[in-house]
């Protein structure tokens, strides 16, 4: 997200059932009308009368929270990630997905994981290992290195390059899968839109050239 205040809420890509049965409708509709909505709702509410912020872009936010002014800082940090968090992880879904990543990626893939059951089995480690809410992560850094990461609440991996996350707090999945995270995680992993993630991972190629050599 490019967007800075007032931050919109992006619609649902695709329909609300399709994909199901991955997730369900219900899910679906929960979680981005009513929980995505109102993180951006709360963060358009925090910046209203603090306009020397309204510049600020959203990937700012997430970053610089502790440059802000006491009164909203941490509602900021909590809801400016939360926009963040959710923008990338309804992009990253596709009812049709392709099984696998391709071209820079998949080599990428290879070089960091050895394969993509190796890769699946750490970004699950950190889903399950996350205690209470937040997140887990493929990201990439300045040198197109991948890792795996976790956060918690709606902290992100900034300023590493979030590829693809799975949100693990329990509004996520509980009214499909209750508390069986793991099930829930095998599910989600079925519905990774492969190809719009090795085009992130593409795209990421020109900025890394403009990252701060060691
Ligand atoms: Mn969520």
């Amino acid at each position: 997200m490019e967007a800075h205040y007032p931050f919109t809420l992006p619609p649902l890509p695709f329909a609300y059932d399709a994909l199901a049965p991955e997730l369900n409708e219900k899910t679906m509709l929960f979680h981005h009308d009513k929980h995505f909505a109102a993180y951006v709702d709360n963060l358009n509410k925090l910046l209203e009368g603090h306009p020397e912020y309204h510049t600020w872009s959203l990937e700012k936010l997430c970053q610089d929270w502790p440059e802000l002014t006491e009164d909203i800082r941490q509602g900021v940090r909590n809801n400016a990630g939360g926009v963040y968090n959710h923008d990338l992880y309804f992009k990253t879904l596709a009812p049709t997905p392709a099984s696998t990543p391709s071209g820079a990626l998949a080599n990428a893939v290879a070089r960091d994981f050895g394969d993509v059951v190796a890769l699946k089995s750490a970004m699950k480690a950190a889903a399950l290992g996350q205690f209470g809410s937040g997140w887990a992560w493929l990201v990439s850094d300045c040198d197109g290195r991948l890792s795996i990461q976790k956060t918690p609440n709606q902290d992100t991996p900034l300023p590493l390059f979030p590829l693809l996350c799975c949100d693990v707090w329990e509004h996520a999945y509980y009214l499909q899968y209750q508390n069986r995270r793991a099930d829930y995680f095998d599910a989600w992993w079925l519905l990774v839109d492969w190809p719009r993630v090795s085009q992130t991972y593409a795209e990421h190629a020109a900025s890394r050239s403009r990252c701060p050599q060691p």
